[in-house]
């Protein structure tokens, strides 16, 4: 991989503030063992080290002073995480030891790293494609193991190969549509551009549809529970939860606020939301209730619509907004069915059937066919781009050769700004914004 040489030497605390076992201050750039080589007095000379080593030896800074001892870690370039030689100081966990190490960094010739400004290197050295750093600070940041393996997958380029694959089959596509344009009577045959643009198409509707599954694995999902009162809300609610969380009382009407209540489901962390019954009513509060849990319900990204399997079967009194995903739940079904619907799935709140059969299909309505270990997309700039791509193909497939061979070019630059093999400085400057010093 070509070395882009930075004239500059970065160098940043890369642990947490605050106390903790150990701490570490990474360098990077043409000037990293020089620095080294300032502040370390170990058996080895940093600067000689082959790369890949660890020297163990003291920390000093100027006139001597001893500040620490620890281990030296020497990378040389281009086998390093920057791609240029790096050297990493572990010391003692201690903020004092890490502020006097990297000021002497500083003296040294260092200067303090940006937000991110290490992966941005590694990138910039092509060692990371722009959904690989994406999925570093989405794997720094992630907060449940479903967010966490994802990033590891974003990280291992899977992504970026999903992505590839899908370009290459428009390339192949672009390059038959330009040789036929010298000899437009023939037209380009349909297993080199009809068949394969269905194709792309199908595989860019199912890469966008993993950003939701994206975005609900990293930030949670928002679960509405509806229904008419008494249909067995609060109860499912508890019984899901394991817990006593709402009240449940056999007055129709009694949850006029709603409760949330979090739990995880195979490791994606889920808000339950129990609203107030659905029903027309003349009761005052109970209507703005019922208001309230319409609205939920539209900001909910999956819906439970409860109906008592136990009672002739009621029309939900609302309709929910189109493009509401909802599943629809037969409760009571201890009790002896009043009607049946396969579209409904029973469960009882008392006897727990049906529950983990609900919780399954919960999980597979949020995070769909991404469940299956297919790399996602994960943040919104991602997502825009592979909706673009796709418009593109969509339009590119009813259009003549020559114009669908200008809206592929328009789709691959797309795909090409989502791995950021073609992005603007200020798309990556935003990346990177959101990154933590040190990584
Ligand atoms: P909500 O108004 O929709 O929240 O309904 P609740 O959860 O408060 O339940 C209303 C009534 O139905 C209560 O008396 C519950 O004990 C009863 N109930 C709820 N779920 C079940 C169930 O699965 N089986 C039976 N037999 N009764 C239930
Ligand atoms: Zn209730």
């Amino acid at each position: 991989m070509t070395r882009l040489g930075f004239s500059d030497t970065i160098a940043a605390i890369a642990t947490a503030p605050g106390h903790a076992g150990v701490g570490i201050v990474r360098v990077s750039g043409p000037g990293a063992l020089r620095v080294a080589d300032g502040l370390f007095r170990g058996r080895g000379q940093p600067s000689r080290t082959r790369g890949g080593r660890f020297l163990y030896g003291e920390f000093v800074a100027e006139g001597a002073e001893r500040l620490d001892d620890g281990l030296c870690l020497v990378f040389r370039g281009p086998h390093s995480y920057t791609g240029e030689d790096v050297a990493e100081f572990q010391t003692h966990g201690s903020p004092a030891v890490l502020s006097r190490l990297l000021a002497r960094a500083l003296d040294l010739g260092a200067r303090p790293a940006r937000p991110g400004e290490f992966t941005l290197r590694a990138y910039l050295a092509g060692r990371l494609d722009l959904a690989q750093a994406e999925a570093v600070l989405d794997l720094v940041n992630a907060g449940t193991d479903t967010a966490r393996r994802q990033a590891a997958l974003g990280l291992s380029g899977a992504l970026g190969d999903r992505v590839d694959r899908i370009a290459a089959g428009l390339t192949r596509t672009l390059a038959a549509i330009q040789a036929m344009l010298d000899y437009p009577e023939e037209g380009v045959p349909e297993e080199e551009r009809g068949v394969p643009l269905a194709q792309a198409e199908a595989d860019l509707v199912a890469l966008v549809a993993t950003a939701r599954a994206g975005q609900v694995a990293t930030r949670g999902a928002r679960l509405a529970l509806i229904g008419r009162p008494n249909a067995g809300k609060s109860s499912l609610l508890n019984a899901l939860l394991g817990y006593e969380r709402s009240i449940v009382t056999p007055i129709p009407g009694t949850t006029r606020d709603y409760l949330e209540a979090q739990l995880s489901l195979a490791g994606v962390p889920v808000t339950l939301v129990d609203t107030a019954g659905l029903r027309e009513t003349a009761d005052e509060v109970e209507a703005a209730g019922v208001r309230q849990a319409v609205s939920l319900a539209q900001g909910a990204d999956l819906v439970l619509a409860l109906e008592d399997g136990s009672l002739p079967r009621e029309s939900l009194p609302v309709d929910l907004p189109p493009g509401t995903r909802v599943i629809r739940v037969r409760t009571k079904a201890d009790l002896s069915a009043a009607w049946e619907d396969a579209g409904a799935r029973a469960v009882s709140a008392v006897t727990g059937a049906g529950l983990p059969e609900l919780r399954e299909a919960i999980h597979a309505a949020l995070l769909g066919d991404a469940a299956r270990g297919e790399a996602w997309l994960t943040t919104e700039r991602q997502a825009d781009a592979a909706r673009r791509a796709l418009a593109h193909v969509q339009a590119a497939r009813t259009l003549p050769d020559d114009l669908a061979g200008y809206e592929l070019e328009e789709a691959l630059r797309a795909l090409a700004e989502l791995t950021g093999r073609d992005v603007s400085e200020d798309v990556v400057d935003a990346v990177f914004r959101n990154f933590c010093v040190g990584k």
